[in-house]
């Protein structure tokens, strides 16, 4: 499998310079130049744990690493990091709740980061040399980031968050990774500041080049790609526990990453009859898939969802590369389009629609508080926000007939004042959460100040 970018601009490359090389060099995104069809295995995969179906399905798409190496980096990111299973169904209701949240940080970017810190590491072992990761993080990105990479060999990684800006305990999962290879940054400023600073750093390419800048923001490729696993492992799952011919998917979206790869599973095959894409108040994406209209928010909304609180989906320009014919000319106008005017169009296909297999909608403060209090008096289940609004959102656009999993990509206990606002208890807790009040801590204060981050970099790394 080959590697193209959605702007046309890249000779193709190997999954190895995909993962390296993040964002596309011309400035699109990255995606796999055909889509396997697997429908002729489904039936093969049906009783697979979750490692030996990222076996079949992962080598698809990385054909330049040995399938007994890649075997490796598959268990050593799945056998331990997570407590038991990586991806468990269970039934809660009226919905299946597809729990990502069995890693490290507790959130559903474990499943990807997990795997991307040991390619990383895998990568750079045999070409030699070493990566510096340099990430802005207004909460979860920034811990799982952390935790994929902490004590790898040949990678440093710099994570700025905003001081006092993120929760408490977003904070102190990053704060108490102590190994030598984690420097966390606490900036005198705002999230975008932050961002700012890695957008400047980033761009100045002298700098790039002499410390080999990485990023792990979820426009990776791997990321999607690891996430592709688990809509096919539930699915089989629920198909198995209800005979249902399909299902359907409800997700909780922010920068389309996640639902990308549901997607892609439904493009390889899998019969996903519906894809649900449920956003907060910040509904760019909600809008699109009612409208055409792709319009950028004159401010992010603060949400009890803050993961899902953004202005522009970073992956959205892959699936619209696949919407628009997967043509570059026109994604890359309409692109330009997007940049000058904040704004962008699609016009509906023939059934009237922008894409048949999307329904979408947002779901807002009161349906969130009122979802979390509902699951927790009828069926003694903690749903987190994020995942509310999945559910609020899904149980409302489902197809009735056929069965609906919903994604809970955070456990309750990273928002304990969102539940205790919803159920007026004190109710989320996990012993991991609980530990860290009393773990020492490592961060280093600077100001907002570029300069000032640069000579922090320059001065850890000796070089
Ligand atoms: C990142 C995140 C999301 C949004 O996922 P995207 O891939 O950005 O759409 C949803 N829920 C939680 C808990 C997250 O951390």
């Amino acid at each position: 499998m080959k590697y193209i970018s959605t702007r046309g601009g890249i000779a193709p490359i190997e999954f190895q310079d995909a993962v390296l090389m993040g964002l596309a060099d011309d400035g699109g995104l990255v995606i796999p130049q055909s889509i396997p069809d697997v429908r002729d295995r489904l039936g093969a995969w049906r009783n697979l744990n979750y490692v030996e179906l990222a076996m079949q399905i992962l080598p698809l798409f990385v054909t330049d690493i040995p399938p007994a190496d890649l075997r490796k980096l598959i268990e050593k990111s799945y056998i331990g990091p997570f407590d038991g299973d990586v991806a468990p169904t269970v039934k809660v209701g009226p919905a299946w709740l597809l729990e990502l949240w069995h890693g490290p940080t507790l959130a559903f970017k474990d499943v990807a980061l997990q795997l991307l810190g040991n390619l990383f590491e895998y990568i750079l072992a045999r070409r030699g040399g070493r990566l510096n990761i340099l990430g802005a993080t207004s909460g979860d990105t920034g811990s799982a980031a952390i935790y994929g990479v902490r004590g790898r060999k040949g990678i440093d990684i710099f994570m700025m968050h905003p001081q006092g800006r993120t929760s408490a305990i977003q904070e102190r999962q990053m704060t108490t990774v102590l190994d030598a290879n984690v420097h966390n940054l606490a900036v005198k400023g705002t999230f975008d500041d932050c961002q700012l600073i890695m957008k400047e750093l980033a761009g100045d390419l002298e700098f790039k080049r002499r410390y080999s800048l990485g990023a792990v923001n979820s426009v990776n490729w791997a990321r999607v790609l690891a996430q592709i696993v688990y809509y096919f492992y539930s699915a089989f799952a629920v198909q198995k526990a209800t005979g249902a011919p399909a299902v359907q998917f409800s997700v909780p979206t922010g920068n389309f990453g996640d639902v990308l790869a549901g997607w892609y599973a439904m493009k390889m095959g899998l019969p996903i009859e519906r894809l649900i894409l449920a956003t907060n108040e910040n509904d760019i994406l909600a809008v699109f898939f009612k409208t055409g209209v792709y319009s950028r928010g004159r401010s992010v909304h603060e949400t009890l969802s803050p993961s899902m609180d953004i202005q522009v989906a970073s992956n959205f320009e892959r699936y619209l590369y696949h919407l628009l014919g997967q043509d570059s000319a026109k994604l890359k106008a309409v692109m330009a389009e997007f940049a000058a005017t904040g704004r962008l169009k699609v016009a509906p296909g023939p059934d009237g629609q922008i894409d048949g297999r999307f329904v979408s909608d947002k779901a807002d403060r009161k349906q969130v508080l009122a979802r979390i209090a509902e699951f927790h008096q009828k069926y003694q289940y903690l749903l987190d926000p994020h995942s509310a609004v999945g559910v609020d959102v899904g149980l409302r656009l489902a197809a009735p007939d056929l069965p609906l999993i919903c994604l809970a990509t955070a456990h309750p206990a990273k928002f304990p004042d969102a539940i205790r606002e919803a159920t007026g208890q004190d109710l989320a807790h996990h012993p991991a959460i609980d530990a860290l009040a009393n773990l020492p801590a490592r961060c280093k204060m600077v100001p907002f100040d570029r300069q000032a981050v640069r000579r922090y970099i320059e001065r850890t790394l000796g070089y």
